[in-house]
Formats: C-alpha cells, structure tokens, sequence
C-alpha cells in the first residue's frame, strides 16, 4: 500500500508542506499505511497500539462506517439546499442525545468550523461580543478561535489576548490557583466559578458585557482536567445572569468518551445544560463532519439578523450516513459501557502503579479520557516534562502510541478509539512500569528543571535545554535517544 519509500515521502513532505504542520516524533516519524480498531501499522507492518487517537473514535476504518459512506457515495453526494433525508435524520438521532431545549443542529466540517458558529450564534442572541475563556485552552485553528485560544495566543507568533477576550482560571485541581491540598473539591468548584463571576464584575465595570462563555466539558489541552463537581452549574448561572450564554466545547470529549454519558457536561449534573454545544472529532470517526446544537431561540436570533447561513459540504448525504452509522455503532459495540469498564480497569492499575512510582502525582480520568500527571515530586508538584517525553519516546519503541498535554507538556494523556480493551490496558500499564522504573534507575535528573516553574507553554528553546541533560546518557541498555527535537510537542 505503499506508494513510495518513507525517505521519499519525507523529501516530499518537506519541499510541498508549509512548515508549520508538525509530525510526530519528528527526528524519527512514523508512516502509517493503514489502521484497524485501536491499532495503525506502518510501511513494514509493525503494529503500534494507538492510545491517543480519539477521532478513530469506533475504532479505525469500522466496517460499518466504512461501508455506509461507500454506499452513500455511490448514490448521491450535494450540498444541504436540497432536500435529502439523511440530513434530518442525523439531525433527529443527534439531537434526541440531548437534553430540551437542545434540539436545533447546524452541521459543519469541523471542530474549528463548529466553535466559530457558535460564537457567532451566540453574539446573535446576546448582541455582545465578548468572550469568556479557559486558560490553556484551544477551540479551534481559524482566527476567531485563535483569539480565545491562550494556548495559541500565548505563543511566540500567537499575538497574545485581544480586548474582547476575559481568561479565567483553568478549573485544575490538582495544578491550578486553588488547589486540592487546602479545600474540598465542592469548595474548589465554588472558588473557580467565582473566577468567572469576578471577570464578569470587572468586564462590567470597564463598560463591557460578556456574550459567551465557552470550555470544553473536560479540559484537553490544558492537561486532562477534570471540572471540579459544581463548576458549570455555577458558571452557567453567573454567565447567564449577565445576560451571556454558555458554549460547551464536546469536539474531543463527546459522543460517549466518558462512558457514562453520552456528554462530559452531563458530569456535571443533569440540571447542567449549556445553550450550545459543539461536536466534532469523533462523529465522523475520521470522515471531517461536526455540528453545532443548540436551541429554537438561539437558531431563530440567529436567522433573525437576516443572513443566509450556508456551508457547501456540511450536512452533505454522505457526512450524515457516516455520522448516523458512528452513532449505530455506539450503541451496537456497546461503546460506551466498554469505555466506563475498561477506563476504570485502566484507573486502578494505573493507581496501583502510583504506589510503586513517586513520579505519578496525580491519576485522573473518566471512562476513556485519562490523564498522568508526572511530577519532580509530590510535595511540590513540579512539572517532570523531560521525563513525560522521554516515557513517550520509550513506549514509542514499544509500538504504543501516546502523548502528552497541559501547560508544561507533562501530563501524559490517554484517549484511544473506544475499542481499546482490558489487555491493551495492562500491556500501556505493564510498559509504563517498565520505563518509569528505568527513568528511577537512571538518577540522572537535575534541577535544570527549575525553569519550568513558572506557568505557560514549554518554548522549544526550554525544551531543548532540558532535553540535553538526555536522562538516558550512557545508559548501557542501547536505549539513549536524542529526542530533542521530538519534544516539541504536537499536542493536539
Ligand atoms: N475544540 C477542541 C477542544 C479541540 O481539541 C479541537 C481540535 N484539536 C478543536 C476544537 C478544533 O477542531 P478541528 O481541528 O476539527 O477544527
């Protein structure tokens, strides 16, 4: 299935793709030929287990999404200005996952594409502009996302926060402002949202109003982060009170990723219901198709400034059969139980592995979506970010596919398709073991770290320095690799 060497197809990437689109593990990237379930193979046939791919949501190439776009693909394939009924279909199964009054869809081709609709539907209704964001957050890559994006906007080259942009706390409660170590978690809740109360007070005072409030139900990026019980509910309230409404961000967490619920915010209550809510990633489980659900009054605000909202490849026949058969195979294969079962499997052998390894700090997660949160140690949490890409670099070895995310790039994450089963978990667990306990052996940490205290993205120059202390250097075991340039992490 290879159409060419891997050298030429790297020759190829370098002279006709723009730099900026980063591989994985650059110095020594991996090209895969195709994929099946919860594994990807590369031009050899080595198998890799993939643990980060939450987009192959149902597992990679599912025969049944597979064959319901090829069946529809050979039909009829046009833009939403006609009738078909594939369109209302999808609009009908995804809106019934729901909670009244979400029960109006608008169907796009992406995360970006869905959360810059939404906050045009939200300036609609409300008639203001600003914004209130999460820090470290991302929603999206077009500019008006970029804009309410501190993971981005904080970069070199990210031209830093526009006016209309409030940043509140990320509600962490393990490595945030307020902390796990002197308040209950209901308390941290309370605290946090006051947050968001207090940026409200202050926009209001500077003479601006608030018109969204927008956070991913679970926070990706910004390390796995679990909302602390009570948050949204409390948010929600503050928001609304000030005449704002309330963007739930599902594009990596939704579609029943947290087992229990079809979506993370449902974790948060059931009388938790944002005004709109944004899907993406795992609904096409590849295909590019996503949505926007929100409610009659929100829609009508919207269709009431008069302007035609056409979009000519969203909503088209063949991105909803793909989009309904994700959902068949949801509930078919059982996905969501799968994920509850196999996450809290995971959970435990992951908490057991704390025991034995002080560099574990913190072990977070629901259903499919964990987070590791490495430290120097546990008393002061430092951030062990050399140590996080130097256990990726060593389960790529392995043929385990993993990542890491958060402000320091030290927390490692796990959101595999929901096909990951119970002894793909114990062999990621079994590994992990293997190379922290290596990491313990090797002594050769220093405090070169210290620079990595004070909060904000990891620059590549900070990476590399800290990557040179290379804790592997005259490891006998042959398995000293200089991953300097791997460590500038590709997140997302
Ligand atoms: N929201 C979140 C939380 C995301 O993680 C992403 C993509 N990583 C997006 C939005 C944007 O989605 P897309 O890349 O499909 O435009």
């Amino acid at each position: 299935m290879e159409s060419m060497s891997k050298n030429d197809t790297v020759r190829l990437r370098k002279r006709h793709i723009g730099p900026s689109c980063k591989l994985f593990f650059k110095n020594d990237p991996i090209k895969i030929v195709r994929a099946e379930g919860q594994y990807m193979y590369d031009e050899k046939g080595q198998q890799y287990l993939d643990c980060i791919n939450n987009v192959a949501h149902v597992g990679h190439c599912h025969p049944t999404v597979v064959q319901a776009g090829i069946d529809q693909m050979s039909v009829l394939n046009t833009n939403s200005r006609f009738l078909h009924d594939n369109l209302v279909i999808c609009a009908k199964r995804l809106t019934s996952l729901f909670p009244e009054p979400l029960s109006v869809c608008f169907f796009v081709n992406s995360g970006s594409e869905a959360n810059d609709l939404a906050l045009r539907l939200a300036r609609a209704h409300t008639k203001f502009n600003d914004v209130i964001t999460l820090d470290h957050a991302y929603h999206g890559h077009v500019t008006s996302l970029i804009d309410i994006s501190p993971y981005k906007f904080n970069l070199p080259g990210g031209g830093g926060k526009p006016e209309h942009v409030h940043v509140a706390a990320c509600p962490d409660v393990y490595r945030g402002k307020y902390r796990d170590v002197d308040s209950s978690l209901d308390e941290l809740g309370v605290k946090y949202a006051n947050d968001v109360k207090e940026i409200i007070e202050k926009a209001k005072a500077g003479g601006r109003n608030i018109g969204a409030f927008i956070a991913e139900s679970l926070q990706s990026c910004g390390g796995q982060v679990i909302l602390p019980p009570g948050y949204l509910k409390q948010v929600y309230s503050h928001v609304r009170g000030a005449g704002g409404v309330c963007i739930a961000d599902e594009v990596q967490v939704g579609f029943g990723r947290v087992g229990k619920h079809w979506w993370a915010f449902q974790l948060q209550g059931e009388d938790v219901i944002p005004d709109i809510v944004t899907l993406g990633k795992p609904m096409g489980n590849g295909h590019p198709v996503a949505a926007v659900i929100t409610t009659p009054a929100i829609a009508q605000s919207f269709a009431n400034t008069g302007m035609e909202y056409f979009n000519t490849y969203g909503g088209n026949p063949v991105s909803c059969a793909i989009a309904c058969a994700v959902l068949d195979t949801i509930e078919q294969d059982c996905l969501r139980d799968k994920s509850a079962r196999v996450g809290n499997h995971l959970m435990n052998c992951l908490r057991q592995l704390m025991d034995k390894h002080p560099i574990i700090g913190d072990i977070r997660g629901v259903g499919l979506f964990v987070g590791i949160d490495l430290v120097r140690d546990r008393e002061s949490r430092k951030p062990a970010t050399a140590e996080a890409q130097h256990v990726i670099s060593r389960l790529k070895e392995e043929q385990i596919l993993l990542s890491a995310d958060g402000p320091y790039s030290n927390v490692l994450k796990i959101k595999p398709p929901l096909v990951f089963n119970q002894d793909n978990a114990d062999r990621l667990v079994t590994l992990l073991d293997e190379v922290l306990t290596e990491i313990a052996d090797s002594k050769l940490y220093a405090d070169e770290h210290e620079q990595l205290e004070r909060p904000g993205s990891v620059s590549p120059s900070e990476t590399r320095k800290i990557y040179e202390i290379d804790p592997m250097a005259g490891q006998p075991n042959g398995k000293r690799k200089k991953l300097i340039e791997d460590i500038e992490a590709v997140k997302l």
